[in-house]
């Protein structure tokens, strides 16, 4: 049965609560109708680089950093918008110039694709960015907001999950001085579980400042800072007894021997982060890590971190969420992930003062969706 908009309207008895239903059933609302989201037709995708300042000068056992650059995506089709975010890092040769090139260079794959056809658009789009997975997330987080909202649905829901079962976030405490880590942790007061950068020759240092402040649980991450094995096993035999859940990547993700050998020595989980960009890279780190920490801008998407989960679950390690410095955008696609996960550390637009979206909250540490649809962000940029 075919119903003209204004039948449709007279049916259901009330303009406003038939509108609503309208727009529930089409998936979007105005002028917009059912058969007007074919995925195909017209296309528009912007791209813009955008400065986000940190609250707090960010430094790891890397680098430092007071702003970032990211890359954000907007992809219209059929009337629907879907937003999309790329978080360049240097560590793996990223950056905001080469992001937009490779993420312009790609528009074509969309032109050319039925939007619905979201499988064979990553296929495409994996074979054409090879150097810059920040440039492939940024695409598939707008493609799959875009489903999501063409759906009407948000994500959480489209991968039947529960967002009751996921876990709290973490909050991270960048590397600094003393004083200024102190202060960091008392900010930090609503967030049950903080994540702490180390990584340096100041480490006991930087642990007891936490700890003068707080008896909260803490999980540890090195950044790969820890240059030998024998160091690596000090270090956290000495983390183990101030209460660390877990290390991440204490060493240099290249040396999986001797993570191999410290994790029979460790007594606690160590989790693998800058040795694991995708599915493929798991099953040879699976004698010398407990887990991943999965991130959309590593993995290029949601598409390929679903992958990723899938294939961490199958070799019985354990799972984390993490993300870069990211605003709201990024952040919420990977909390819709959040229920599939054992640890969630999705704290990056929390750091940041002008977080130009809104989208999926926390609230002492837990995450608060909303009914909207795709991603349930709102912005613009
Ligand atoms: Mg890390």
């Amino acid at each position: 049965m075919n119903l003209s908009r204004k039948q449709f309207l007279q049916l259901s008895g009330s303009s406003v609560l038939g509108f609503s239903l309208f727009s529930s059933v089409t998936g979007c609302s105005g002028s917009n109708s059912i058969q007007k989201i074919t995925g195909s037709g017209e296309i528009m995708i912007e791209v813009k680089t955008k400065r986000l300042d940190l609250a707090h000068t960010w430094t790891i056992s890397r680098n430092s950093s007071d702003f970032k650059n990211n890359v954000f995506v907007k992809i219209e089709r059929n009337g629907i918008t879907g937003y999309g975010e790329a978080a360049p890092n240097v560590r793996y040769g990223e950056n905001s110039q080469k992001t937009t090139k490779r993420i312009n260079e790609a528009k074509k794959i969309f032109e050319q694709n039925n939007l619905f056809h979201y499988v064979d658009i990553k296929e495409e789009t994996d074979k054409a960015i090879t150097d810059q997975s920040c440039a492939k997330a940024a695409l598939d987080i707008a493609l799959m907001d875009w489903v999501g909202k063409a759906f009407n649905i948000p994500l959480y829901k489209l991968f039947g999950l529960d967002t009751e079962k996921a876990p709290v976030t973490s909050f991270s405490i960048g590397i600094d001085t003393v004083e200024v880590i102190k202060q960091k942790v008392r900010e930090a007061e609503q967030y049950p579980i903080l994540k702490i950068k180390v990584g340096t020759d100041r480490d006991r240092e930087i642990i007891n400042a936490v700890r003068s402040v707080t008896d909260k649980p803490i999980r540890v991450d090195a950044n790969e800072g820890w240059k030998t094995k024998e160091e690596a096993l000090e270090k956290i035999k000495w983390l183990k007894d101030q209460g660390v859940e877990f290390i991440e990547q204490p060493m240099p993700s290249t040396m999986i021997k001797e993570t191999a050998w410290l994790r029979e020595r460790a007594g606690i989980p160590i989790i693998a982060d800058e040795a694991v960009k995708t599915a493929a890279d798991i099953p040879k780190l699976a004698e010398a890590y407990d887990g991943i920490n999965i991130k959309l801008m590593k993995s290029g998407g949601i598409q390929e971190a679903l992958r990723m989960i899938g294939m961490a679950k199958a070799l019985g390690m354990k799972i984390m969420l993490g993300c870069m410095i990211e605003s709201s955008v990024a952040i919420s696609a990977a909390a819709h992930l959040a229920p599939f996960v054992d640890y969630a550390d999705l704290d990056g637009n929390l750091l940041i003062k002008n977080d130009p979206f809104t989208g999926v909250k926390v609230v002492k540490g837990k995450f608060v969706f909303n009914d909207k649809p795709g991603l349930g962000v709102e912005g613009t940029f």
